[in-house]
């Protein structure tokens, strides 16, 4: 058995681009999309997963429950 490894998922639908998580990102990792949704609304993407520690602080400031910390298959 290796070590688990995880990784954020953004669920782009539940996003309405508050960008919350961003602000609260201490690595500054995410940053809002060029393109939009199915609701019409800008959402936020990890721009820069390489600095992504899953520290999960985004997680827990998205009042939508957009962000999630999951295993990696
Ligand atoms: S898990 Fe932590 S480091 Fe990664 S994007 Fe969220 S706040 Fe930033
Ligand atoms: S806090 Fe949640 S709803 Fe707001 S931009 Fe981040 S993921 Fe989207």
């Amino acid at each position: 058995m290796g070590k688990k490894k995880y990784k954020l998922k953004i669920d782009r639908e539940r996003c309405k681009g508050c960008l919350f998580c961003a602000e609260a990102c201490p690595l500054k990792a995410l940053s809002i999309s060029d393109d939009v949704n199915g609701r019409g609304l800008k959402y936020v993407v990890l721009s820069s997963p390489e600095k992504c520690t899953k520290c999960g602080l985004c997680v827990v400031m998205c009042p939508d429950c957009a962000i999630e910390i999951v295993e990696e298959e």
